[in-house]
């Protein structure tokens, strides 16, 4: 298999996770891969249980950056990033952090729609899983209206993880039906040279196919988008990489003939073979 990178993942920094950074790098070295990213959470005003994603900045860059330094090779680079999560009245924070701080790579996601997380099931009572679809797009166009400094737009449809499990079927985003708001989306990623990521961490939901789904990424590259990233979102060792064998003939087959890896925020093309 090709030597990816593995540019979505978290640690024992992240509020949902008790991974050892140490094992990340170890399972990621064991899997082949060409090198990985941490990006651990951090979303303020994280409204259902607040402070749970606020992200120990203060150890963070320094502890994970030693070790980058320490445990990178020439075959396998390590990077520092962070997952934000977006919310429109914290754009003037996110502008000062990514600006002020030396991270490789920098996801922006939403997880937080009006205060609430598609994650629970409490967003979609008293609603369609159709409108709270609507919903969760318009809200990600709205934040990428007001904030550009992201590398990649993660998940673009997170929520489908979600409300596959609510409703007991695969839902999926039909870009017929939510044609305007997903043509808005990535003409805004694709003029801003913002990329969209291609996120494995589907399959450990049970979804057959990664987020965004490939009609997704289909008409994104129908568009002219063509800078993707790649992450499997792990939260732990095992979930390193997790399906990375199938990405690179699925990419290919819709038109695709790179990915982009970041490093000090620069993006560096890397041909699918
Ligand atoms: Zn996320
Ligand atoms: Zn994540």
């Amino acid at each position: 298999m090709q030597k990816l990178y593995d540019m979505h993942m978290h640690t024992r920094f992240s509020g949902d996770s008790e991974a050892n950074p140490k094992d990340m790098i170890a399972a990621a070295k064991e899997r082949g891969l060409a090198g990985l990213i941490f990006t651990d959470h951090l979303d303020w005003d994280y409204w259902h249980e607040p402070h749970l994603f606020d992200l120990d900045l203060q150890h963070y860059l320094p502890y994970l950056g030693s070790l980058a330094k320490s445990e990178s090779t020439e075959e396998f680079s390590i990077g520092v990033g962070i997952e934000l999560g977006l919310q429109e009245h914290l754009v003037d924070r996110h502008k000062e952090l990514v600006t002020t701080r030396p991270f490789d790579f920098v996801i922006g996601s939403i997880h937080q729609v009006n205060k609430m997380d598609p994650y629970y099931d409490d967003f979609y009572e008293g609603r369609t899983i159709e409108d709270s679809l609507t919903e969760y797009l318009e809200c990600t166009l709205r934040n990428l209206e007001l904030f550009h400094d992201i590398d990649t737009l993660g998940h673009l449809d997170y929520i489908v993880r979600y409300a596959s499990r609510v409703s007991g079927e695969h839902i999926t985003i039909d870009t017929k039906k939510y044609k305007e708001v997903l043509e808005a989306i990535f003409h805004l990623l694709i003029k801003n040279n913002i990329c969209l990521e291609v996120n494995t961490g589907a399959f450990r939901h049970g979804l057959p196919e990664p987020n965004p789904s490939e009609e997704l990424l289909q008409f994104y590259y129908n568009l002219g988008g063509r800078l993707l990233t790649l992450g499997a979102d792990a939260h732990t060792p095992e979930h390193v990489a997790l399906e990375f064998e199938r990405i690179p003939a699925l990419l290919k087959n819709i038109g695709f003939t790179s990915l982009i890896h970041f490093a000090h925020r620069r993006g560096t093309e890397i041909a699918l073979e």
